[in-house]
């Protein structure tokens, strides 16, 4: 009677050809972007980005505030995020190094690893390159955001930049709310062309010379911008907008007006975070609403300003769950690779 079986453990199940190594006498894959990319679906990638907030609000994650570490002389920083949630029992790190003479070496000036462990045991299970895991996971957070804070029509989607952070939420919206418009603006034009062309929705997607024409009549907005003066004014802003402001410069909320924070809801990933970073805003007497995992797990009804702001400040639970996520998928796809059947005697 033939039956299934598989030739590996499932540890070794992650191995490829020439990204193994070993440690403590197991196999931890190296997986290549290639590999993250074909393990990510927006559909499974949304909602844990909805229990990542959820969890972040009810505490039941343990998420140590971020760790910067000069690399004096280099222009360079390294940023070490680990997180664990007890609902997954997911345990990991990104770590994020950014240095400004990258450029002059063909290489990226922002590099993120993830590493997931075991969270039993905290043997390693993956290394994962991290920046397409931070341009999904971001996106995938805005897009939980807009769903809980958004009761609207979804018709206008405006993009104010035209980098990593601009391609993903514009493929994420439009994956997962079918927007019938795209207006893209961007700093440098050329950029904004560019991403239409490789968005390639055809008529969907137009390209704008200025800001306010790309904001005016736009149901949601994402803002995924270095700018470090505010790029979008409230003028420009509809009555019912959302706007998804991910981008950060000085801080995380130097792409928006401070009449637009007077006027909307400003809500967040993460309160403990954003008490910290929106100091000088609390200061000036504007409000934060609170955060919308108490939103996404019924704790809070949304709040009843007629605009909403969803702050992602990039939380290390979002990488980790997105992670774990990934290697799920990965053992998957590779079981059913190695799957054979033999006969029993
Ligand atoms: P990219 O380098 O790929 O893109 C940067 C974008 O910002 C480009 O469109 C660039 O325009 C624009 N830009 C830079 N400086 C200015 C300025 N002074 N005025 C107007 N536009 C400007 O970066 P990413 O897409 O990876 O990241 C975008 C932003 O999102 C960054 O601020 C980053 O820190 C933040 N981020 C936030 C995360 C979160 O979790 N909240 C996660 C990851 C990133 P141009 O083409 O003209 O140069």
């Amino acid at each position: 009677m033939p039956y299934r079986g598989y030739v590996r453990l499932n540890i070794e199940l992650l191995r490829g050809p020439d990204s193994t190594q070993h440690l403590f006498n197991m196999s931890v894959e190296y997986l290549r972007e290639a590999d993250v990319q074909k393990c990510l679906r927006w559909s499974a990638l949304v909602p844990k980005m909805e229990s990542a907030l959820s969890q972040l609000s009810d505490k039941s994650v343990v998420q140590p505030v971020k760790l910067v570490t000069p690399v004096p002389g280099k222009n360079g920083v390294l940023l070490t995020m680990p997180a664990y949630s007890r609902k997954n029992n997911a345990l990991g790190c990104k770590i994020v190094t950014s240095f400004s003479g990258n450029k002059t070496k063909g290489l990226p000036s922002v590099i993120a690893t993830v590493l997931l462990l075991d969270g039993d045991t905290g043997k390693p299970k993956a290394i994962m390159e991290g920046n397409m895991i931070t341009a999904w996971r971001t996106a995938a957070a805005s897009v939980a955001a807009t769903k809980h804070l958004h009761s609207g029509k979804k018709e206008t989607l405006c993009i104010l930049g035209a980098g990593e952070q601009a391609k993903s939420h514009a493929q994420a919206m439009h994956d997962q709310f079918k927007f019938s418009k795209i207006k893209i603006w961007n700093r440098t034009p050329a950029r904004a062309i560019k991403l239409c062309e490789e968005l390639d929705l055809g008529s969907i997607c137009t390209v704008h010379s200025t800001a306010q024409d790309a904001a005016s009549g736009a149901d949601v907005i994402c803002t995924t911008t270095g700018a470090d003066q505010p790029i979008l004014e409230s003028a420009w802003v509809k009555d019912g907008a959302h706007i998804n402001a991910v981008g950060a410069n000085r801080g995380h909320h130097s792409e928006l007006s401070v009449e637009l924070h007077r006027r909307g809801a400003i809500v967040v990933d993460s309160m403990e975070t954003a008490l910290v970073e929106f100091a000088d805003l609390i200061e000036q007497g504007i409000p934060l609403w609170g955060d919308v995992g108490s939103i996404i797990n019924g704790k809070r009804s949304k709040p009843g300003e007629k605009v909403t702001m969803f702050y992602s400040l990039g939380m290390a639970i979002e990488d980790v769950l997105s992670a774990e996520l990934i290697y799920e998928n990965r053992l998957a796809e590779n079981k059913t690779k190695y799957a054979y059947t033999v006969d029993t005697p």
